[in-house]
């Protein structure tokens, strides 16, 4: 369990995987920062915490400027007096299309938003937290593919891939701070990012895909809001730098 009380913030958590995680810390006695371009989604989590008897604070930020996400923390502090846990979950998907065929402009919005956008977030959380006596832990939300490649996405590869090197030099950064930082490496995962990426229920797409997996489905929203959750608890104590990979088996193999 994470601590009751503890104030965490999830960026893209108006939808998909974030807002699951967002509904879970709630559900665990967290209060709760939900920031995200997407206002409808972001009210809308905000609303399902608060039904359900939890505290909740929206903040309408776009993850690739610096000073919103500055703001982003600044707004749970003033709100809630501290920042214990962040999860830097906002992403797109880029385009679709082979590295010589890839839209120049799809490419640097995907690294801005997937790759930079997690950086900034991470300069303003990271501050915040090493001036807390408890610290904090932040937990990036990076892939499968951060790991291997996969053909037709290589803006979304390549910011994934950039997570995991952002995460393992925070986390060296930071070893004696008090601030652990570690990162989730979903498999593909049922959320409206996947819909509508061409894999909606029925579909061959969708498939094939999930029989890329070892369990040959795809993964819930749920499932990995459990794996951030742990990452975040103090069970997890001596785990920084971490991978962490809720696949399904796919890289298994
Ligand atoms: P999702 O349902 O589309 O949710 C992502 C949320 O992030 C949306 O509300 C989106 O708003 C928001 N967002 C997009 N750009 C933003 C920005 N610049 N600043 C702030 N918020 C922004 O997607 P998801 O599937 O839950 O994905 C969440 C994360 O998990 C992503 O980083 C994704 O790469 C990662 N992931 C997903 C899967 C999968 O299979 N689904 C697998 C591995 C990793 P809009 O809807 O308005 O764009």
């Amino acid at each position: 369990m994470v601590a009751d009380n503890s104030v965490a913030l999830v960026t893209g958590g108006g939808s998909g995987i974030g807002r699951e995680t967002a509904l879970e810390f709630a559900a665990e006695g967290a209060r709760v920062v939900v920031a995200d371009v997407d206002v409808k989604g972001g009210e809308g989590t905000i609303a399902d915490i608060e039904a359900d008897g939890g505290d909740a604070l929206f903040v309408e930020t776009d993850v690739t400027d610096a000073a919103e996400t500055e703001a982003m923390v600044e707004a749970a502090v003033e709100e809630y007096g501290s920042l214990d846990y962040a999860f830097n979950n906002a992403g797109i998907g880029g385009d679709s299309a082979t590295v010589e065929e890839y839209d120049a402009e799809s490419w640097e919005s995907v690294i801005d938003v997937n790759l930079v956008g997690v950086f900034k977030c991470m300069q303003a959380e990271i501050a915040q937290m090493k001036q807390q006596d408890a610290g904090g832990v932040v937990v990036n939300n990076s892939s499968i593919l951060g790991k291997v490649g996969f053909a037709t996405s290589s803006g979304y590869v390549a910011a994934k891939h950039g997570v995991l090197g952002l995460t393992k030099t925070a986390a060296l950064e930071n070893g004696e701070t008090g601030v652990r930082v570690n990162a989730v490496c979903p498999g593909f995962i049922d959320t409206p990012l996947l819909r509508e990426g061409g894999m909606e229920e029925g579909s061959e797409l969708r498939e094939q895909i999930a029989n890329k997996h070892a369990m040959n489905r795809l993964g819930t929203p749920e499932e990995v809001a459990s794996a951030v959750l742990w990452l975040c608890d103090d069970d997890a104590s001596f785990v920084t730098g971490e991978a962490l990979g809720v696949d399904g088996g796919y890289l298994a193999q």
